[in-house]
């Protein structure tokens, strides 16, 4: 593998790219808030974090602005804004793709389809902001007409993850705009930089096409901004990505004012291999699945459930190639890198953690675990994606590790097999590997794969905008980006119009 790039030249990098989205890093320089990259595991500049009165300031134009003009101003206008959005992302898809790979460590296909991911949504966002439709309904009353309309909600507070640090704003925020909502983010701590590019190529967006650029604002700084978002009455949707942990502090903070939030938290997502399966298909999507992104998607494949027949030779074939894999860690620039780094320190012990407490519980390590490219970088951490073969689905297994580790598990009959598969705290994705087509439509049912996310004959990661994406039990029920997701953004109001001269009241009910 080439030498990993130094950290002056990841800075000028992502420096460069941000002046082409029309963000200033200098204006945003100063004290209190680092930027990092995991790739060399050093700082690349320090940023001023808004603190309680930025937040308060920004959550308080945020409504006013809400208020003022946006709710009002018609929703295919409202678009505008977003199409022109788009068309900016397009122009500087490679900018804001090497920034999430200097902030995130994704190689550059990933990073470079997240940002396709804020194109595809914001083309998504533009077509709905013609179509959000209410319903018309029969009334039980003569000259009564009954219908419902939804009506922009007000300020959207967004607190994204680390990992997907740029396509989970676009989902939200594309959506939210059209549906006349103003939005207030908060971007993980360890992204700020491609918060301040996708600010700035709203705030150039907005000027293009006249809108107000009040509608959108962005708050560095750590949980306690977060924390105050929730707290805050003003803010009609809390919208939270990040850990189950955090959803456990953040649900109850919201509950406490009847507030809306919407939660896209952790998952522990398995792919079910049954021997019918196409083993060649199965083998790609659980590779990628497992250790692309460096096991750092919520969508990543942490458990491998497969028939006990295949068991040996399916596993025997994955942790070939993983080995092959081990040749292409390194450097997420290079052309040929496939795993990058992981984001930090505690990752990495949470990784080394958890493979001792699977070989504790019985876990057999088939390959991986290893650091890499420790000499280079000590302050960088890379991971060899590892394999652990389980005895059984003990508490690590049921447990989300947010590094590259895969746990196989077998099974003997379908519902063993379904059994495995929901037998943990959290519902994103799942998948079954199967050509039996019992077995992939009892998947899918009812009786099924419990997940938000069910696939067949395709891995757990990689979901496409056009759907609803989240997930169930501990992932938090909330869902984003396409189907009727904008929903969750809108408020919706019954509307009954009565054009007789009577009032009859409805279930016959007299009075007077
Ligand atoms: P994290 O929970 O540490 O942080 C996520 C965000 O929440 C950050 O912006 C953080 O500042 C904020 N935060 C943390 N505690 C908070 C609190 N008490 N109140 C308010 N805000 C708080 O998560 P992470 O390490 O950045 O990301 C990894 C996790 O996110 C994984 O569990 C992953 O599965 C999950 N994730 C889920 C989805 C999804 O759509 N379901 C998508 C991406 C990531």
């Amino acid at each position: 593998m080439p030498a990993l790039p130094t950290t002056e030249r990841l800075l000028e990098r992502a420096t460069d790219a941000l002046r082409r989205c029309g963000a200033d890093p200098d204006a945003a320089g100063g004290a209190g808030h680092t930027a990092r990259t995991p790739i060399t595991g050093e700082p690349l500049l320090e940023l001023a974090p808004h603190g309680a009165d930025g937040a308060e300031r920004a959550v308080a134009t945020a409504e006013s602005v809400f208020r003022g003009t946006w709710r009002d101003t018609p929703a295919p206008e409202r678009g505008n804004l977003v199409r022109r959005l788009g068309e900016l992302l397009r122009e500087h898809k490679r900018d804001l793709a090497d920034i999430v790979t200097v902030e995130a460590g994704k190689i550059g296909s990933e990073a470079a389809g997240e940002v396709q991911e804020m194109i595809d949504v914001c083309d998504f966002a533009v077509g709905l902001s013609r179509q959000l439709y209410g319903r018309t309904m029969a009334s039980e009353r003569p000259g009564h007409r009954l219908m419902e309309t939804w009506h922009p909600l007000g300020v959207v507070g967004v607190i994204t993850a680390f990992n997907f640090p740029v396509a989970v704003w676009s989902w939200n925020t594309a959506v939210a705009l059209v549906c006349g909502d103003t939005v207030v983010w908060k971007p993980s701590e360890q992204a700020p930089l491609t918060a301040l590019a996708c600010h700035g190529l709203l705030m150039r967006a907005a000027a293009d096409v006249g809108a107000p650029p009040e509608v959108h604002q962005v708050l560095l700084g750590g949980r306690e901004i977060g924390e105050q978002l929730a707290d805050d009455p003003r803010v009609a949707l809390l919208s939270a990505t990040g850990s189950v942990r955090m959803g456990r502090e953040v649900a109850p903070r919201v509950a406490a004012r009847l507030g809306r939030y919407l939660l896209e938290l952790g998952g522990n997502n398995a792919a079910v291999v049954a021997p019918s399966a196409d083993t060649d298909l199965a083998l790609q999507g659980v590779v990628f699945g497992a250790a692309g992104t460096a096991g750092q998607r919520c969508t990543t494949q942490r458990r491998l459930i497969v028939h006990e027949d295949i068991a040996e030779d399916f596993t025997g074939r994955v942790a070939e190639a993983y080995g092959k894999l081990g040749d292409r860690i390194g450097d997420p620039f290079a052309e040929d890198t496939l795993v990058g780094p992981l984001i930090g320190e505690s990752a990495h012990r949470s990784m080394g953690q958890a493979l001792q407490t699977a070989a504790d519980e019985g876990g057999r390590l088939l390959t991986g675990g290893g650091r890499r490219l420790e000499p280079e970088a000590p302050a960088a951490y890379y991971a060899e994606p590892a394999v652990v073969r389980m005895p059984r689905q003990s508490g690590i297994v049921r447990e989300e590790t947010f590094a590259p580790i895969l746990y196989v598990l077998t099974y003997r009959t379908f519902e063993e097999a379904l059994e495995l598969h929901n037998g943990v705290p959290q519902g994103l994705s799942g998948s079954v590997f199967t050509r039996d087509q019992r077995e992939a439509e009892l998947f899918l049912s009812a009786s099924g794969c419990d997940c938000g996310i069910a696939n067949v004959n395709i891995g757990t990661s990689g979901a496409e905008i056009g759907g609803a994406f989240g997930g169930e039990k501990a992932t938090g029920g909330g869902r984003e980006s396409g189907s009727d997701a904008w929903r969750a953004y809108m408020r919706r109001a019954t509307n009954t119009v009565n054009y007789s001269t009577r009032l009859p009241l409805a279930q016959g009910v007299s009075f007077l």
